[in-house]
């Protein structure tokens, strides 16, 4: 059969051993620096190797070649969960990085030999594309002339979309930076007839996916000078970083519709079937699918040392499992069940991650005791629409207002609304309840610095943008208090 998620991160990381790296462990999804609340790529604990610091690795040994499998978080990626087909929350970077060692040559050739060659991912060559910058003639050069790649599967793109971190010239933040060039792998018809020409306009795809960023960082992002004018200054040597994501390569391996049927997500989407006595159908299960994506992202979370709470990363991770929880109850799930997926989490990625099998029992205890309070705080939310619905009559029309309301304070997915208000022949102003949600979010982007970059932007939402009726009711609920 096809490799398993194991046996790719296996693999890769042996290839690169066998290409002069040392193999180092993943760091916590605790980002190692100030700049994120999580770890959001392979890179980030390697900052000041890049700045010039020496590439030495306590426990380890020394190497400027480096490599690793690293789990991050995306908060930004919270909500494409479910609405595409490539975005996980927490997904596992495999990396390899060079500290003024090798260069793009280098990075390029192995980046292809570890895809095309039969000994280790053994994809076809002609259905890889490739992403450069637009400026990046070297870059065109190794393709073209020494990788032999058509320049008809090449696209060159400005710093909006290779430059790593995305558009940093612009708008930050601080720190190593680079061009970069990225891999893309053609799915086929069966996912789109769009062309590798009109990604182009499009960039966007479920047909060209993009598997692996390599990134060149040879800049060191500062402050602006006074008129604006962006400061990339030179690092003081040459680095590589590069990014390939493990769900995404398992998929395009396997072979498989998308990463909910590889071999980590599908017994997890299964598993939810069975809990909930609803088939997996694919695509149309969001739900099944949210719960088994979410659950991966908040065990390895908890697992990490953070507690659930109402600031900073403890609330990211609230909010998952809300979200997660809302989903588990539109199954008809009504009693703590998330929990019980955890096991399943463990069994499929504690191998590579010893800590979450060390953890499992603190993590099952703190989502089963969430999951308790969440499910009172629906409860909460069901009297007072039950309240409001009585009061009016058949035909009539429940305020946008009061739905949004009910999202926000009471966690209520807005489908769940509808479904209660059809009871009472009473229909939902959807139209409003879309204005209030914008307005919402109009707010916490007003708080984010980095307000259009979705990995930082997401980030400084967290720490403080947010809604202030966020969890409103949730406290007063777990206060004992009375929220009708
Ligand atoms: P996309 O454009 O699909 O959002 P990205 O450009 O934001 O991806 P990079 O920051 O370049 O991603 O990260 C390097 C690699 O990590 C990507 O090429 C992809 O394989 C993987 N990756 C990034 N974000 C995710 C995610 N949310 N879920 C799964 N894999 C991801
Ligand atoms: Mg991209
Ligand atoms: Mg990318
Ligand atoms: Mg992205």
């Amino acid at each position: 059969g096809p490799l398993t998620t194991a046996e790719i991160r296996e693999k890769y990381l042996h290839f690169f051993e066998s290409k002069g790296h040392l193999r180092l462990p993943s760091h916590s999804t605790i980002a190692p620096d100030p700049t994120t609340l999580f770890t959001v790529a392979g890179m980030q604990p390697f900052k000041p190797q890049f700045m010039g610091a020496p590439a030495k690795f306590p426990g380890h040994g020394e190497n400027k070649r480096v490599t690793t499998a690293q789990k991050c978080l995306r908060v930004g990626d919270i909500e494409n969960v479910g609405r595409t087909l490539r975005h996980c929350s927490l997904l596992e970077m495999l990396g390899n990085f060079s500290f003024g060692d090798y260069f793009k040559r280098e990075a390029l050739t192995w980046a292809w030999e570890f895809l095309t060659s039969p000994e280790w991912m053994g994809l076809d060559p002609e259905k890889l594309h490739a992403t450069i910058y637009q400026e990046d003639e070297e870059a065109f050069q190794i393709w073209t002339q020494e990788i032999g790649l058509p320049e008809s599967r090449l696209l060159r793109f400005g710093a909006d979309e290779n430059f790593w971190p995305a558009d940093a010239p612009k708008e930050g933040p601080n720190g190593p930076c680079g061009p970069c060039s990225e891999i893309f792998y053609d799915r086929g018809p069966a996912y789109g007839d769009d062309t590798w020409a009109d990604y182009a306009q499009t960039r966007e795809s479920a047909r060209y996916l993009e598997i692996w960023n390599c990134v060149f960082p040879q800049y060191d992002r500062q402050d602006p000078a006074e008129d604006g004018t962006p400061v990339l200054a030179d690092l003081p040597f040459k680095n590589i970083d590069t990014g390939m994501g493990l769900e995404r390569i398992a998929t395009v391996v396997q072979d498989v519709y998308d990463f909910y049927s590889n071999d980590v997500f599908r017994p997890l989407v299964e598993r939810v079937a069975e809990l909930s006595g609803k088939p997996y159908e694919g695509p149309q299960s969001l739900s099944h699918r949210v719960v088994a994506e979410h659950i991966r992202s908040v065990s390895m979370v908890i697992a990490d040392g953070v507690a659930l709470s109402n600031t900073g990363r403890g609330y990211v991770i609230r909010k998952i499992l809300r979200r997660a929880s809302r989903h588990a109850y539109l199954l008809g799930l009504r009693e703590p069940t998330l929990y019980k997926l955890v096991p399943l989490v463990v069994e499929k990625m504690g191998g590579a991650y010893p800590e979450l099998v060390g953890e499992q029992g603190r993590v099952e205890a703190a989502i089963r005791a969430e999951e308790e309070r969440f499910l009172k705080t629906l409860e909460g939310g069901i009297q007072r629409l039950n309240g409001l619905l009585s009061g009016l009559s058949r035909g009539a029309s429940l305020p946008g207002e009061e739905a949004f309301l009910l999202y926000d304070t009471y966690g209520f997915p807005l489908d769940l609304t509808k479904e209660i208000a059809e009871e009472y022949g009473v229909t939902v102003d959807e139209a409003r309840y879309a204005e209030s949600l914008e307005n919402a979010q109009e707010l916490a982007r007003a708080g984010s610095k980095y307000g259009k970059s979705e990995l930082f932007g997401g980030t400084q939402e967290a720490l403080g943008g947010l809604p202030a009726t966020e969890f409103v009711g949730y406290d007063e609920l777990e206060a004992g208090g009375e929220v009708l």
